[in-house]
């Protein structure tokens, strides 16, 4: 595309946006300053998740913690509490690590280049990119799946992701790269174009403002585009989980270790998950192995989770990091999803 080509892409995206942009809850309306806090909480919320699964998220913890400071200030097992079901849990351990680093090192106030952002825990090429451009109204190329869709779809290549990752960003990038006519709304309007108009389905290329020069639209089926390689299987892991209630109307849980998956959060007691059968945890061998199970599908493996209940339960847990919770205080929604699962099934019988 020459210069001219790209003033006129950008010109016809901004209109569009300007008339059809989304109102979410951590975006500026027209004329606002962008709040850096709120844009930096979603975009790291919006990681590997939806936009109607974060709303809820994103509202509670602006209600609980209003600016990076006071999240800075937070009890790290209330964060995993309340970020409990949202999954991917190192985001919320980084959370807190980069609210801690802007609190103590920036004065509270977010860098505004791409370079210094980086720097900070949990945040990368895209989160940078996405918050000195929306939050600083920087120039940077900013492309998450939407914007890999509107690209693969508008230079109709037809290379299967994620091979092609580089050459959609290179496209997204020579349409970005300097222009300082209103990077940020540019940046948000391909995002919302994606989300809202060239859908992953069911594109709707008659309202979109750059039919005319879109190629995969000129080919048909954009559809079909990206492409992607074929699905691999992934591998399966089984374990035990347990629900382990005492005399005192107390329910059983344990605080995982700080590395690994789920780390750091609280959940209930469970064996290792393995590829083979699972060994019994030692102090809870006595527990009663039920029918019922729970599947869920984590990003690299499928685990089966068989239920094992013991009540009236007199046993002595063989470190601290096993806590009696009385189950009148007890919410399951601060369990994460896997846990949840199990305790609702287990609730039905
Ligand atoms: S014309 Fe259709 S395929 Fe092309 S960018 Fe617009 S919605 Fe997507």
């Amino acid at each position: 595309m020459n210069k001219n080509d790209i003033i006129d892409f950008r010109e016809a995206i901004l209109k569009w946006y300007d008339r059809h942009r989304r109102v979410l809850p951590w975006r500026a309306l027209p004329g606002q300053t962008p709040d850096p806090y709120h844009v930096w909480l979603s975009e790291i919320m919006l990681q590997q998740t939806t936009v109607p699964a974060v709303i809820p998220y994103f509202l509670k913890f602006l209600n609980k913690w209003p600016d990076v400071k006071s999240l800075a200030a937070a009890d790290p097992q209330d964060i995993m509490n309340e970020w409990a079901g949202l999954g991917y849990y190192a985001r919320a351990r980084n959370l807190l690590k980069c609210a801690i680093t802007i609190t103590n090192n920036h004065n509270g106030e977010f860098p505004q280049t791409q370079t210094e952002l980086k720097k900070l825990p949990g945040i990368g090429d895209y989160t940078s990119a996405a918050i000195t451009s929306i939050a600083f109204n920087n120039p940077a190329t900013v492309v998450d799946g939407n914007v890999e869709r509107v690209m693969a779809r508008y230079f109709h290549i037809t290379e299967k992701l994620p091979q092609s990752k580089p050459t959609l960003k290179s496209l997204a990038h020579d349409l970005s790269n300097n222009q300082t006519h209103r990077p940020g709304d540019y940046a948000q309007a391909l995002m919302d174009l994606g989300a809202t108009i060239c859908t992953p389905k069911s594109p709707l290329c008659s309202l979109c403002p750059i039919n005319q020069t879109c190629q995969g639209y000129k080919h048909g089926r954009p559809e079909t585009l990206p492409a992607r390689a074929e699905k691999t299987s992934k591998p399966k892991k089984s374990g035990y989980v347990y629900i382990i209630k005492n005399n005192q109307s107390e329910i059983l849980l344990h605080k995982r270790p700080a590395k690994g998956l789920l780390g750091g959060m609280l959940g209930l007691p469970t064996t290792d998950w393995t590829p083979e059968k699972p060994e019994h945890v030692d102090f809870l061998q006595a527990a009663e192995i039920n029918r019922e199970a729970i599947h869920h599908s984590f990003t690299h493996f499928d685990l089966t989770l068989t239920i094992c209940t013991m009540t009236k339960a007199n046993i002595t847990p063989p470190s601290n990091d096993y806590i009696w919770q009385p189950i009148e205080n007890f919410e399951s929604k601060t369990l994460p999803t896997v846990f949840r699962k199990a305790f609702v099934l287990n609730q039905k019988q």
